[in-house]
């Protein structure tokens, strides 16, 4: 069975991560763009990262067979400065030409202010617009506001939400966004956020439909084989392959197939 992590961050990572989570089976990554621990002041600053990721990021990637794509956006953290987010949103447009860019992200909220809001609408709205995915980012310090606001946005709008992923849902957080047509992301880390207990419990309990695990690696506590943890948690647990895969391969290449841009399918095993 191929593996799926569909949110990381191999930016920081280093080169036996890629070895390690090729091992594990995992064949396909989509690295949204994010935060690099200190404010970008220039729109220029976020191009030569976009250019890292989509070039640079998929070679390594490659060298281990793994197939390697991109989202391209402005993250919750840097969108607070509207100086550079507002020209950065224009300057990068001709970031989503390349055929390995499958979406808009990471957007979405870190401290729930009104400018991360303007960030978050108006990248939703270019998602809609080029009919590609977009990953919203969800905070960690009063997430179920952060959810319920962006929630109340997607439902002001007559949006296609088949085409928005909420991440970092946990069980606080579900039941706002279960009922929106959106899919859910729910990420597993060592020691914050899911372990893969509860992400599979989550899955049992609300899915199989439009939810998928990650390993959000960065460069803090956050572990490159967070999705195999998973394959091997329910193999434990006695689910079946093909239950298995819905979650690891099927639902996330369903979703980010939206794309057009994927060379893999939903049934290749
Ligand atoms: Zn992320």
């Amino acid at each position: 069975m191929r593996l799926f992590d569909p949110h990381v961050h191999m930016y920081c990572r280093l080169t036996d991560d890629y070895e390690s989570m090729a091992l594990c089976g995992i064949t396909t990554l989509v690295e949204p763009a994010f935060w690099l621990g200190t404010e970008r002041t220039h729109p220029e600053s976020f191009y030569d990262y976009f250019e890292h990721i989509t070039v640079f990021e998929q070679k390594r990637a490659a060298k281990y067979g793994i197939n390697h794509y991109q989202c391209i956006g402005v993250n919750p953290k840097d969108a607070e400065n509207l100086e550079v987010t507002l020209p950065t949103l224009e300057g990068m447009r001709h970031f989503f030409d390349r055929p390995s860019v499958v979406g808009v992200g990471e957007i979405g909220l870190n401290e729930n202010t009104a400018n991360e809001m303007i960030g978050l609408e108006k990248q939703l709205e270019l998602s809609q617009e080029l009919k590609l995915p977009a990953l919203v980012h969800t905070p960690h310090v009063d997430k179920r506001t952060g959810v319920q606001m962006i929630a109340d946005l997607i439902k002001s709008k007559s949006w296609n939400n088949d085409l928005i992923l909420i991440d970092h849902i946990t069980e606080e957080t579900i039941d706002i966004v279960r009922d929106l047509g959106v899919w859910v992301g729910m990420t597993v880390y060592p020691n914050t956020k899911l372990s893969p207990q509860r992400a599979v419990a989550m899955f049992e309990r609300y899915g199989p439909e439009k939810m998928m695990v990650n390993s959000s690696v960065d460069w803090g506590e956050s572990d490159p084989l967070s999705v195999p943890k998973c394959v091997r948690l329910m193999r434990m647990e006695g689910w079946t392959e093909s239950d298995i895969e819905r979650f690891v391969w099927r639902n996330p290449i369903e979703f980010w197939g939206q794309s057009g841009r994927l060379s893999e399918t939903p049934d290749m095993p």
